[in-house]
């Protein structure tokens, strides 16, 4: 029996890093999202720098990419939970500094609320850094109202060739 053919389906995942080279981290993360199995990288945002957000330490380089992907959205899940593990991502204690963060924001039009994974990620409508960069990869995610909500967060556009 041949292997059934799943669909490309489109997601969006956020970046974040506020330990060593955050900027560098979140360019390695844009290729190792590519090379994952069955994932094409379609869309990166601009890179942003905003001050920590019910979290703690230095600014962190934000970015959004935009995916093509035949990997569930678990299996996506444990993909970007092994990129953290390799950046050395540590948990010591909850929302501290950390050298890569990836959290899946959008998976196609699903719908998940399971213990392990929220889908859309339950807070991403609040959060400037989600929202803005978002905004460059997948606009029609993105409205006016959200961006008005979020107005008053810290967060700048970082200039391509430094941090
Ligand atoms: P954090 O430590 O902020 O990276 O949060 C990771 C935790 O959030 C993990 O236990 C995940 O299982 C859970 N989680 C729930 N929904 C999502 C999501 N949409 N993207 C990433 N992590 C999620």
């Amino acid at each position: 029996m041949q292997p059934a053919v799943r669909e490309p389906v489109m997601a969006c995942v956020a970046l974040g890093a506020n330990l060593g080279d955050a900027r560098q981290a979140v360019l390695q993360a844009f290729e190792a999202l590519n090379n994952l199995p069955g994932t094409r990288l379609t869309g990166r945002s601009r890179l942003y720098r905003s001050a920590p957000h019910e979290a703690q330490g230095p600014d962190f380089v934000n970015a959004v990419a935009r995916l093509d992907t035949t990997l569930s959205a678990p299996g996506l899940l444990d993909a970007l939970q092994a990129l953290e593990a390799q950046a050395g991502r540590q948990r010591p204690y909850v929302n501290a500094p950390r050298t890569l963060d990836l959290d899946l924001i959008l998976f196609g039009q699903s719908r998940i609320d399971s213990p392990r994974l929220q889908v859309p990620h339950p807070r991403w409508r609040e959060r400037a850094f989600v929202l803005l960069p978002l905004a460059d990869v997948c606009p029609d995610q993105v409205s006016t109202e959200d961006l008005a909500r979020v107005a008053d967060q810290p967060i700048k556009v970082l200039p391509e060739d430094k941090a």
